[in-house]
């Protein structure tokens, strides 16, 4: 049974919330019981309303559900099962993104290269997160890959570390090893104009063109 209200012409339009896929959920929360088991998990999230409310329940992958819940529980996971350390969500990233895309990158029996499929990231974040920006591809090239989400400066920083470990991930399952010193480099969460995130990466399967310069990591940084 839900309680619908009928519109109003007369009410004000709703007030845009950003919302996160149940996907997003199901994903970090499989990463963390396998990390930590079922018991931890459920013990963490019991004192935490708008996760409980989630969590408590079967939750649908495709259904969206508040973003705060989704910063709450990544939250959670940082101070309950990463003790603290800022960099915790990056791991659940990691292991996330390789989960997510593995399981999409089944359907296609031609790999597009890794350029097309950075510039998909516009449609994956849109099947993830709404009323929370846009991500875009800025450059797609091994030695310049730059991904700025444009319009969300409430994203939660953890999900920022989450992100970080999600992009290596996916480099990685779209067939390029990334560079050390993959990550954040401006954050709109702490003033910056919008989130970007840089990486460096080698084909996985082609020449070696070999050494590649970290002399890119220096180029216009942002700070806030
Ligand atoms: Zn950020």
């Amino acid at each position: 049974m839900s309680n619908t209200d009928p519109p109003h012409d007369s009410s004000p339009p709703p007030l845009v919330q950003p919302m996160a896929r149940g996907l997003a959920f199901t994903g970090a929360l499989k990463i963390a019981n396998e990390m930590f088991g079922p018991h931890a998990v459920e013990l963490i999230t019991r004192d935490a309303p708008a996760v409980r409310a989630i969590t408590g329940s079967r939750i649908s992958g495709l259904r969206w559900y508040p973003y705060t819940a989704f910063a709450e529980l990544l939250a959670l996971f940082r101070n309950e099962l990463g003790g603290r350390d800022s960099g915790f969500c990056s791991k659940i990233g990691l292991a996330a993104g390789k989960r997510d895309l593995a399981t999409i990158f089944t359907a296609y029996t031609v790999k597009p290269s890794p350029e097309r499929l950075i510039r998909a990231c516009t449609g994956v974040w849109a099947s993830y997160y709404k009323n929370a920006g846009r991500m875009k591809a800025v450059s797609c090239t091994p030695d310049r890959t730059v991904v700025r989400i444009f319009g969300f400066s409430s994203m939660s920083q953890d999900h920022c570390r989450l992100m970080e470990g999600w992009m290596v991930s996916a480099m990685d399952v779209i067939g390029a090893d990334v560079l050390p010193g993959a990550g954040e480099t401006t954050c709109a969460s702490q003033g910056g104009a919008f989130h970007e995130f840089r990486c460096q990466w080698t084909p996985a399967t082609s020449s070696a063109s070999g050494v590649v310069t970290s002399s890119d990591a220096d180029q216009e940084h942002q700070s806030a």
